[in-house]
């Protein structure tokens, strides 16, 4: 069985299915899963799992409760999400700071947990005050308020790049063309070549070479060339002064 992830992530009364299905669907490319529902307005609907697009496992798995008591059970530390200023202190966290702060209340195997308020009203005061401090995502001072999925996707992906950080994930990237760095020599041969090109070319027109030669170095091994990038380029040397001796 694939373990529980200690961060929460709690909607609460959500109006319109669809965006649970979207928060569902921004948690999974982040690689969240644990979906608590609050009162969902509308729940279980088609249109929520219309919305996961292939997250309709983070759907199904939902857990629906009627209070935000049960959703917080045996949580350490909560933090709320807030579209706006509120009459209420609580202190404040950029989301990379809430991501850093829900990690370190897991650290020890505790549940930590990020709430969202509805797509109207947000969440209200009562429901503030249960958390540790809120978080506002920086935004158009003018148009503050995300979609509901929107905030959970920028939520969890900064929850992401945490634990990248923290090496708690691989960090797994899709690599297009496995080959290995140049080594010294194999620029040097690739440099001498060129050399010999232009040469053959007849680039320099009895110039110095050296500062053109200093250029490409620089030009070159600022490209930081793997062993295929040297053997393109060589291979088109080579082509090039195949063609220039038939033409002798
Ligand atoms: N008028 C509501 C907007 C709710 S938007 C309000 O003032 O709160 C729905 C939910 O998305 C919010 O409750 C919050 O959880 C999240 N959200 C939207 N914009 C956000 C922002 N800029 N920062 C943090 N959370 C945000």
């Amino acid at each position: 069985m694939v373990p529980i992830d200690p961060i929460r992530i709690i909607l609460v009364g959500t109006q319109h299915p669809g965006n649970i299905g979207s928060a569902a669907r921004a948690m999974k490319t982040m690689g969240l899963s644990q979906l608590i529902l609050v009162a969902p307005k509308r729940f279980p609907d088609p249109e929520a799992n219309a919305l996961a697009a292939g997250a309709e496992d983070i759907v199904q798995q939902a857990r629906v409760v009627e209070t935000l008591d049960e959703a917080l059970h045996g949580c350490r530390f909560a933090l709320g999400t807030t579209a706006r200023d509120r009459a209420i202190s609580l202190p404040e966290h950029t989301p990379r700071e809430a991501a850093a702060a829900l990690l370190e209340h897991t650290e020890t195997g505790g549940q930590a947990a990020l709430l969202f308020g509805r797509e109207r009203t947000g969440l209200d005061n009562d429901e503030l005050m249960r958390c540790h401090g809120r978080v506002f995502i920086p935004c158009n001072p003018d148009y503050a308020s995300l979609n509901l999925a929107s905030a959970v996707q920028v939520l969890s992906y900064e929850i992401r790049l945490r634990r990248l950080e923290l090496g708690l994930l691989p960090a797994k990237v899709p690599v297009l063309d496995e080959s290995e760095p140049a080594s010294l020599d194999q620029l040097e041969r690739m440099f001498m070549h060129l050399g010999e090109f232009m040469d053959e070319i007849d680039f320099h027109k009895g110039r110095s070479p050296d500062m053109i030669n200093q250029r490409l170095r620089r030009l070159f091994l600022r490209a930081r060339m793997d062993e295929r990038e040297i053997k393109i380029i060589r291979g088109m040397l080579s082509d090039a002064q195949r063609l220039l001796a038939q033409k002798k």
